[in-house]
């Protein structure tokens, strides 16, 4: 099997042959054709699986096709404008495309820099981390760019959230990164509020080193029609 075969777009096969990956993991081999098609997941795979690239080589390919589609100015340009006419800038919400919970800072950096590594040719295409821990003018900076994909841990994003910052309203894919983590983390009730913020229409795709339990009934609360993948 080849990540051609796949039927992942070329800049993002060129960007996997600069980083040295010849073919796809057993669950990048599942997943990617499944979620390019728009199916929900639930997956069971230990780090180092390739799991990251799996959800998110097929994310970056359905956000590309968007890629030639308007997007209007950045809240950065809108702003500058504002300014410009003496007006004083309101703060736009962010309106991420994906968003990527992760149980910790370090796997949402990991996951942020492997992101940056994919997407390195698809110009409009950035990922931002929102972690717990990060200084707040930081992380509104770096919001006011409007990143198509948010990677975040789910405590500071509630708080991002509430205080209007970021508007989930045109999400289209959700993934929770290593699940069964960031329940035993205490996470659950952020999880719940955070995925209620998000269209009913988004794709969802769960990861997890376990499907049973707590983990497997909120997978299947929140995913529809899931293909299941166990590796
Ligand atoms: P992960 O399971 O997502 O934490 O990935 C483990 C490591 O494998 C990371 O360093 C990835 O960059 C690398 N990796 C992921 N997919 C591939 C692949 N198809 N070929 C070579 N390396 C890969």
């Amino acid at each position: 099997m080849t990540f051609e075969a796949l039927g992942l777009h070329t800049s993002i096969l060129k960007a996997l042959t600069d980083s040295g990956y010849t073919k796809p993991t057993p669950v990048q081999e599942q997943a990617v054709p499944a979620a390019i098609a728009g199916k929900d997941l639930l997956v069971s795979s230990q780090t180092g699986s390739g799991k990251t690239a799996a959800f998110m080589l097929p994310s970056l390919h359905r956000l590309a096709q968007d890629e030639s589609a308007p997007t209007g100015r950045t809240p950065a340009q809108e702003a500058q404008s504002a300014k410009a006419r003496g007006e004083r800038p309101r703060f736009k919400p962010a309106q991420p495309k994906m968003l990527v919970l992760t149980p910790t800072r370090e796997l949402a950096l990991q996951v942020t820099t492997n992101t940056d590594k994919y997407c390195a040719n698809l110009r409009r295409i950035k990922a931002v981390a929102i972690l717990g821990g990060m200084p707040y003018p930081k992380q509104m900076q770096l919001l006011s760019r409007n990143p198509e994909i948010l990677v975040a841990t789910p405590g500071r994003l509630i708080d991002h959230m509430e205080s209007g910052k970021i508007d989930f309203s045109q999400l289209q894919i959700l993934v929770l990164d290593e699940a069964d983590r960031m329940l035993d983390m205490g996470f659950i009730d952020d999880i719940e509020k955070i995925v209620e913020a998000t269209p009913a229409t988004r794709q969802t795709m769960l990861f997890s080193a376990t499907l049973d339990g707590v983990v497997g009934n909120m997978a299947r609360r929140i995913t529809k029609d899931p293909m299941v993948i166990q590796i």
